[in-house]
């Protein structure tokens, strides 16, 4: 049987997320549109995909974890963009919930490929208490592509080619870790 994997495209709605001050790009579109080629990437290669949402619309946390739970997933991936006060902050870092568990090594699996192929700045992986990593029931990671309130990487997620890129690092990550 295909391997499941539930993709998150974080905000959406009325939650744009984070917002580029030079470029007024918004996290929620980035999130989905990089959520959406990686779920093409990965349909394409034999995975079974299935995403909290497919739209801009909007989604409570606890209904991105009962989606993923009720679907039984194997793995779960949310998508976002990074955001600081400090502008000078770029970089790629990705979350789990909890060390020594399968999310952990997934993460890192995952945050090592994404680097590979775009190229910024490898901030790690760390634990970190979010609510769609603690609802749901199997192996979960938050991935940060990079920091739309950095102008130089804002300008890089506003560009298709570097999503594209996003999608490519994140799904060899995904197939490393699951083949
Ligand atoms: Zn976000």
């Amino acid at each position: 049987m295909a391997v499941k994997i539930f993709i998150d495209p974080g905000h959406g709605g009325d939650n744009p997320g984070a917002i580029a001050k030079t470029t007024g790009l918004e996290e929620a579109y980035v999130n989905l549109d990089v959520s959406l080629r990686l779920g093409r990437i990965l349909t394409s290669w034999g995975y079974d995909v299935n995403y909290s949402r497919t739209e801009n619309t909007s989604l409570s946390l606890s209904a991105r974890a009962a989606m993923a739970n009720q679907w039984g997933a194997d793995y779960f991936v949310s998508i976002h963009c990074n955001s600081a006060i400090n502008t000078s902050y770029n970089g790629t870092e990705t979350f789990y919930y909890r060390e020594r568990t399968t999310a952990e090594r997934f993460a890192q699996t995952v945050n090592t490929a994404l680097v590979n192929q775009i190229g910024l700045v490898d901030l790690g992986v760390k634990a970190r208490d979010l609510a769609v990593l603690r609802l749901t029931r199997m192996p979960a990671i938050l991935v940060e592509l990079a920091f739309l309130s950095n102008p130089a990487e804002a300008q890089l997620l506003g560009t298709a080619s570097f999503r594209e890129n996003c999608a490519i690092g994140i799904a060899n990550g995904i197939a490393q870790f699951t083949s």
